[in-house]
């Protein structure tokens, strides 16, 4: 389902997307009954991330993750350059960060 604004009543009404619009099909607005057309776009883009030269042999470039709650990212990492991840288990959080973090 998704929503789109009627360009007769200006009403957003919902459409059914399981009904695969193929580029163009004629809709009827269920508020105003007026026939309307409702096309369909994907667009996809793709681009380069840019240099990985962790994915050319040399190593991850591994900056710590942070985020909310703080615990929760302790000990994981995230590489500069591409999209891998790891955690150092000795330095995720333990149930003491976790009381002491809800204690703040
Ligand atoms: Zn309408
Ligand atoms: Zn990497």
């Amino acid at each position: 389902m998704t929503e789109i604004k009627c360009p007769y009543c200006q009403q957003y009404v919902e459409i059914d997307t399981d009904d695969h619009y193929e580029d163009e099909e004629e809709y009827s607005c269920p508020k105003c009954s007026k026939n309307f057309e409702v096309s369909k776009k994907l667009e996809i883009r793709y681009s380069a991330c840019g240099k990985a030269d962790c994915l050319n042999g040399a190593d991850h470039k591994w900056k710590p993750q942070v985020g909310s709650p703080a615990p929760h990212f302790r000990g994981k990492y995230i590489c500069e350059d591409c999209s891998a991840t790891k955690n150092v288990k000795s330095e995720l959080a333990t149930d003491e960060d976790w009381k002491a973090y809800y204690n703040e």
